[in-house]
């Protein structure tokens, strides 16, 4: 079982060691260890990343037989189940690593009432299923899973909505208050993901309304800042020092963003202003000073780190003892995803630190736009899938 964040204990002080793969990799078979060596080896390859969409879209459109293959391997690296009962083993597992869960249900694309509504249902029986369970600290969802793309995007531009428009506006509203209410009433903090800069405007009015309204004793809501773009620093101080005057905590997920070639590519071809940073040490210069303006007001804000940047983890250890606060501070999380950065997650984990992974679900045929994101993600971030390959090596070596 991980350990409470309200149990807050003091006696854990040791540091991680990143560096320590026994620890990192305890929960992998040998042959889990195979299969991610292998994985990480393809995936490293933008040749193959590039052409395995197109052979897995062909070979799903002609009938043939591909899913069982994709459940085997791809998606049993990154993802926990098709299910919420089928990702219990990934629960456990990440348990036993002193690792929390947060389930996130990764159907994407459906842009339909119905669907929306699904989401909606499927996002509050997570809800529920974390209520008092520790090993499922967290949870989240999308906002676009829940409201129409083009709707926020007008929102977002503060265009005029049709009287349609307004009503169907208004109903979306609904079903996240419906989330955010029940996660108030179940004490199960909720996290709202970020996405295009685009319809992100109406997402942080939607964040503010629900933190307001659900965060006066403690952070039930988060939204999320990505770092990438050159006016969240701005933003999220802005927004600690309003949740401060106003007397609620200020929940923030912390990211750099997932969606830059999109951003900039959109703003190159519309003719404005790229929204993204020049260049990677900008967002690393972001990212790190709003780590530490959080940290700095604490009382008020409750982080999340979502990040696998080992010196960004590294910096949010070093700001903790700074500060003198416990390892299991309520208000501090380190987040990864499930099947990247186990030397981040289980070293953290292991030195007492409040640790949770997003957790991917789904059936395979609807997570598959997921999986090869992840997939092109590790492809171009320089070196990540590298690290992840020495250090899956060093432990095949250790174990032999
Ligand atoms: C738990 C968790 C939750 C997440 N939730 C979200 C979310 O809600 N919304 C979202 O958009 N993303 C989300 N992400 C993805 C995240 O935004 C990053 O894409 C991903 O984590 C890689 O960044 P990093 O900090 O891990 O590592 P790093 O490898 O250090 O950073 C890579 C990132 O740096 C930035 N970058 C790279 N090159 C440049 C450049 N030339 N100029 C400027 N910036 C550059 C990009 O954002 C890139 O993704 C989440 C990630 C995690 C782990």
């Amino acid at each position: 079982m991980i350990q409470s964040s309200s149990d807050v204990h003091h006696t854990n002080t040791s540091h991680p060691d990143f560096n320590n793969t026994e620890i990192a990799f305890k929960g992998k078979t040998d042959k889990d260890l195979n299969r991610a060596y292998w994985l990480f080896k393809i995936i490293s390859s933008s040749f193959l990343t590039k052409i395995g969409p197109v052979l897995a879209n062909t070979a799903i459109k002609t009938g043939l037989p591909v899913f069982p293959l994709i459940k085997k391997t791809i998606f049993a690296q990154f993802c926990g189940g098709e299910t919420i009962e089928e990702c219990n083993a990934t629960i456990e597992q990440l348990a036993k690593g002193g690792v929390g869960t947060i389930l996130d249900y990764s159907v994407e694309g459906g842009q339909q009432e119905e669907s929306f509504i699904h989401t909606a249902e499927e996002i509050l029986a997570i809800i529920r299923k974390a209520k008092n369970d520790p090993q499922i600290p967290l949870t989240v969802f999308k906002p676009t899973g829940i409201i129409r793309f083009e709707l926020l995007e007008k929102v977002s531009a503060k265009d005029a909505l049709t009287v349609a428009e307004q009503a169907e506006y208004f109903k979306a509203k609904a079903r996240i208050n419906q989330i955010c209410r029940l996660a108030y009433d179940l004490d199960v903090p909720v996290m709202i993901d970020a996405e295009e800069s685009w319809i992100q405007n109406a997402i942080d009015d939607i964040s503010t309304e629900m933190m307001r309204m659900y965060n006066r004793d403690r952070a039930i809501v988060y939204n999320t800042y990505q770092l990438y773009r050159n006016d969240k620093l701005s933003s999220l101080k802005a927004d600690i020092f309003l949740a401060e005057a106003d007397g609620f905590i200020m929940g923030a997920k912390l990211v750099r963003g997932a969606y830059m070639e999109k951003e900039r590519e959109r703003a190159l071809n519309m003719g404005y202003p790229s929204p993204i940073n020049t260049d990677k040490t900008a967002t690393d210069n972001d990212y790190d000073e709003a780590v530490k303006f959080c940290v700095e007001h604490i009382e008020h804000t409750a982080l999340v780190a979502g990040t696998h940047n080992e010196q960004s983890c590294r910096l949010l250890v070093n700001l903790i003892d700074q500060h003198g606060l416990p390892h299991n501070h309520p208000h501090i999380y380190f987040s990864q995803l499930l099947g990247m950065s186990d030397h981040l997650s289980f070293n953290l984990g292991n030195a007492g630190y409040n640790v949770v992974k997003y957790v991917p679900y789904g059936p395979v045929r609807s997570v598959l736009p997921y999986l090869f994101r992840r997939a092109e993600e590790n492809t171009s971030i320089a070196g990540q899938t590298g690290r992840e390959l020495k250090l899956i090596m060093i432990e095949k070596k250790r174990r032999r």
